[in-house]
């Protein structure tokens, strides 16, 4: 027999996390690398990073990882550096003095329900901008003291990081997180292990680990199916974010709203408001209704008046394709067993998801999000206005222009995404309240005061940061997929600090607009090539995996990006996130935004380069239209009106036009440089956008509307209808009911109009209008109110030109006289009609109870 050259078996391997030993005297970092604090606080991420350089972007900037990695040889040399260990103790002092300061009790608790949050980069459980978003909203609420929890999910794989073919098709990888390593706690349970939450599913229980977030002083608590207590079948709900088929993505609607509250009640958090952070998280609502009628006893009505008045939804998507519809079946296998819970049926409860209910349209996570809240908002004024119409066809008697929906316009929280150099800039030059007071514009004035090298020193070691930053992180790859290293080394030598460097970054998503720029090469090439004038372009941004329009674009950007014209000029960056977000933001010269209007709900980068000095160029969508107009010279907007309804025409309109600004406007005014090798013109704008833009776009500004216009208003009004075991919201049920019952039959006996139209027919302003009217209300009597609606027809649009109430003038038994008079103020060609209408000031408006009819 031959003998074998070896004979083995798999080794049987075992696994052992061995973490650093922290020194007693270095505890104080195991405690800071717990809490987010250090994210938005510079001397606590500047200690972390000087802990080990090479370490701290290894790891992720990922506190809790370096603190387990560091080396002793390292530690003991910290022990001995009298210098680091006083910044270690100041540090802690600084987060212990934070932490000291409690939370508010004047203003009302907030539930705040989310997909996705993003906090720090370390922290896989974002995408993009809402999440984004819903990580700053929660950072100023700690900062603001603001009472609130959030509720969310610990993705194990959370969403992809990005890389690219040697042809630019996106790959897309999903790593798992590995919890031990995160920054964040298991909430334990009285028996001091992991608390296990039960959520009943149908047929089975989930069960969920549940982590908390320390967020400053406030708390984010994640929800975990990934262990072995699930089956194979049910790990994955927490395992990718925006992943799965239509029956994951319900589970995970279903676990985030109503396993969201199960947590809460187990936790014992109860709260004034319920804020549904996009559609995602709506069952909140449904759980919250089986609460009140099983434990209270309340009757369903009256249940879905106290969750009503207690709720908010903020809609993030302009349009109808972009919220999660889901088939009766799928439904149904889901949520089966709640009518009986509520005591209502099955139509009942699937008509609160259906803007035409009693018919087959598919549930809508935004329709009943609408039908359990009393208040809904968009995102900018314009996507207020945008949603207003999106949504008229739930309250289908009144016209979008009446419409309940509120605006709040999106914000970002400042501390996060200011450079730490800019912040100390503007505590040395503005004064450190300037952190308390952010969001009054008075406080930003004294940039005017600063000298003009200065705010340019600031912005060229900025620059100066952000393509070190580049060279740095993104050679490698770029070797990995460049193929010749030539070609990269070619490339890192062009970037150019002297360039005008041009910042494009966010979601491929196409209604952005990403390929605008590239409509005509040859003038693109112009642009680029002016050895006087440099300009580069940065591009960076992630297409959903099953957006194939999307990848195509980046592909595209790759291919021309290899151009010989564009070598270096055109430059793209793999994996955007949080980290390259904020080098990008403070490290460009021009933030550039082309999206289709009105696509942009609110759109955030662009405010987040305010606040470092980099100036918007930008379609008016979103915040920018907003934005623009506090000052036309500080930004540069591409015009707001649509010219042409053919997309392919818009796009070529709009990249012509940017090419001509960039040439005749601002590549101009940017080389226009003095002796000192700035252009002043150039600093004043950025001055410009600093003092009168960026201080309206804070995440205080934002926390700020949200607790005046929605929460304080409707916590008032929900304390207001449980007082006395919910007397009022009984009453004014009872009420409803009453109308409800009635309304089909009261009869309009009498109509009586007179015009005083003179002699040819046509009125004239200042004439008179008399409109009078009979209604036999069947004993609803008060209850029934009547109004004329008015809409003046313009150049082919018909505009809403307000309503005017009748007044009850006679009363005999059942039958009420209604009678209005009234002027013609404006001339031009009107419509008019009488609308019947619930009266009853105790409602919070009018969609809140949308029975009218017309006559
Ligand atoms: C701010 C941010 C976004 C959102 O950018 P938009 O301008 O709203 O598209 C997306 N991704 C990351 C990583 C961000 O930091």
């Amino acid at each position: 027999m031959k003998l074998q050259v070896s004979n083995t078996n798999e080794p049987v391997w075992r696994s052992l996390t061995v973490s650093a030993q922290l020194p007693k005297d270095l505890k104080a970092l195991e405690e800071l690398s717990k809490n987010l604090w250090w994210v938005w606080n510079s001397e606590g991420k500047n200690l972390f990073r000087d802990l080990d350089h090479d370490l701290w972007r290894k790891v992720g900037e990922n506190p809790v990882m370096l603190l387990q990695q560091i080396s002793s040889k390292r530690l003991e040399e910290i022990l001995a550096d009298e210098h680091m260990m006083e910044r270690i103790n100041s540090t802690y002092a600084a987060f212990k003095e934070y932490m000291s300061k409690p939370m508010r009790d004047d203003i009302p608790s907030v539930a705040y329900f989310s997909m996705e949050y993003g906090l720090c980069n370390c922290l896989k459980i974002y995408s993009g901008g809402l999440g984004v978003l819903a990580g700053d909203y929660i950072k100023q609420a700690s900062d603001s003291r603001v009472p609130m929890t959030a509720v969310g999910f610990l993705y194990r794989y959370g969403y992809f990081a990005q890389s690219l073919s040697m042809d630019g098709q996106q790959i897309a990888n999903y790593e798992p997180q590995n919890f031990d390593q995160l920054p964040i706690e298991a909430v334990l349970g009285e028996d001091g292990l992991p608390m296990i939450l039960e959520v009943p599913f149908p047929g089975r229980i989930i069960y969920c680990h549940v982590w908390r977030v320390n967020v400053g002083r406030m708390n984010l608590y994640l929800l975990d199916t990934d262990f072995d207590m699930n089956s194979e079948y049910d790990r994955p709900i927490t395992h990718k974010l925006y992943g799965g088929d239509w029956e994951n993505r319900m589970k995970q609607e279903y676990l985030l709203g109503i396993g969201g509250i199960y947590m809460l009640n187990r936790l014992g958090i109860h709260t004034d408001i319920y804020h549904a952070n996009e559609g995602h998280a709506a069952l909140l609502n449904l759980q919250r209704l089986v609460d009140y009628v099983q434990k209270e006893n309340l009757p369903f009505n009256v249940a879905l008046e106290v969750v009503r008045a207690s709720s908010l939804y903020t809609v993030h998507t302009p349009v109808p394709a972009g919220h999660d519809y889901f088939e009766e079946s799928l439904l149904g296998k889901y949520l089966g067993e709640y009518p009986a819970k509520l005591g209502i049926s099955w139509n009942d409860l699937i008509n609160m998801g259906r803007e035409n209910p009693d018919t087959p349209e598919r549930f809508s996570m935004s329709v009943f999000a609408l039908n359990t809240c009393q208040e809904a908002n968009g995102v900018s004024w314009l996507h207020g206005e945008v949603s207003k119409k999106m949504f008229a066809g739930v309250w289908k008697g009144y016209g979008p222009e009446e419409s309940h929906v509120k605006y709040v316009t999106n914000g970002v929280h400042m501390p996060t995404w200011a450079a730490s150099e800019w912040k100390s800039f503007y505590g040395d030059k503005l004064g450190e309240q300037l952190f308390e007071d952010q969001s009054n514009p008075d406080a930003w004035k004294g940039i005017f005061n600063v000298p003009d090298d200065e705010i340019w020193n600031m912005r060229m070691t900025l620059k100066n940061k952000f393509i070190n930053f580049v060279k740095r992180d993104f050679k490698e790859k770029w070797l990995k997929n460049q193929g010749d290293p030539g070609a990269v080394v070619n490339i890192l030598e062009k970037i150019n600090p002297n360039a005008l460097i041009i910042g494009f970054a966010r979601r491929f998503a196409t209604y952005k607009r990403a390929h605008l720029l590239f409509t005509d090469l040859d003038r693109l090439a112009k642009i680029v090539n002016n050895e006087k004038y440099p300009v580069q372009f940065i591009f960076s941004g992630k297409a959903h995996p099953a957006d194939g329009a999307g990848q195509g674009l980046i592909k595209r950007i790759i291919e021309i990006s290899k151009m010989p014209q564009f070598l270096g000029k055109i430059i793209f960056l793999e994996d955007y996130n949080m980290i390259v977000a904020k080098r990008l933001v403070s490290g460009v010269d021009i933030w550039l935004n082309t999206p289709t209007r009105p696509l942009e709900a609110s759109g955030t980068s662009g405010e987040k380069a305010e606040m470092n000095g980099v100036l918007n160029f930008s379609v008016l969508d979103g915040w920018w239209y907003e934005g623009y107009k506090f000052d036309e010279l500080a930004g540069w907007a591409l015009t707001e009106k649509r010219t042409f309804t053919d997309q392919g025409q818009q796009d070529r309109l709009d990249a012509a036009t940017i090419y001509s600004m960039l040439e005749n406007e601002i590549v101009p005014l940017y080389f226009n440089k003095n002796y000192k090798g700035y252009s002043p013109e150039w600093i004043d704008r950025i001055k410009r956008s600093i003092a009168h833009i960026a201080p309206h776009f804070t995440m205080k500004r934002q926390l700020d509307d949200y607790i005046d216009r929605l929460y304080v208003p409707e916590a008032d009004r929900a304390a207001e209808i449980k007082k006395d075991n919910y007397a009022k919201a009984r009453e004014i049920v009872a009420w409803k009911e009453n109308v409800a019952s009635k309304w089909n039959q009261v009869e309009i006996v009498n109509v009586d109009i007179k015009e005083n139209s003179v002699g040819n027919g046509a009125a004239r302003t200042g004439n008179p209008i008399e409109v009078s009217c009979v209604i036999d209300t069947k004993g609803l009597g008060d209850a029934i109110g009547v109004e004329v609606v008015k809409y003046r027809d313009h150049d082919g649009t018909s505009e809403f030109a307000g309503t005017e109430p009748l007044t009850i003038v006679k009363k005999e038994g059942n039958v009420y006289t209604y009678d209005l008079k009234t002027e013609l103020d404006t001339a031009g060609v009107f419509r008019y009609s009488l609308r019947m209408y619930p009266n009853n000031p105790d409602l919070p408006h009018r969609q809140d109870f949308a029975y009218t009819r017309w006559f």
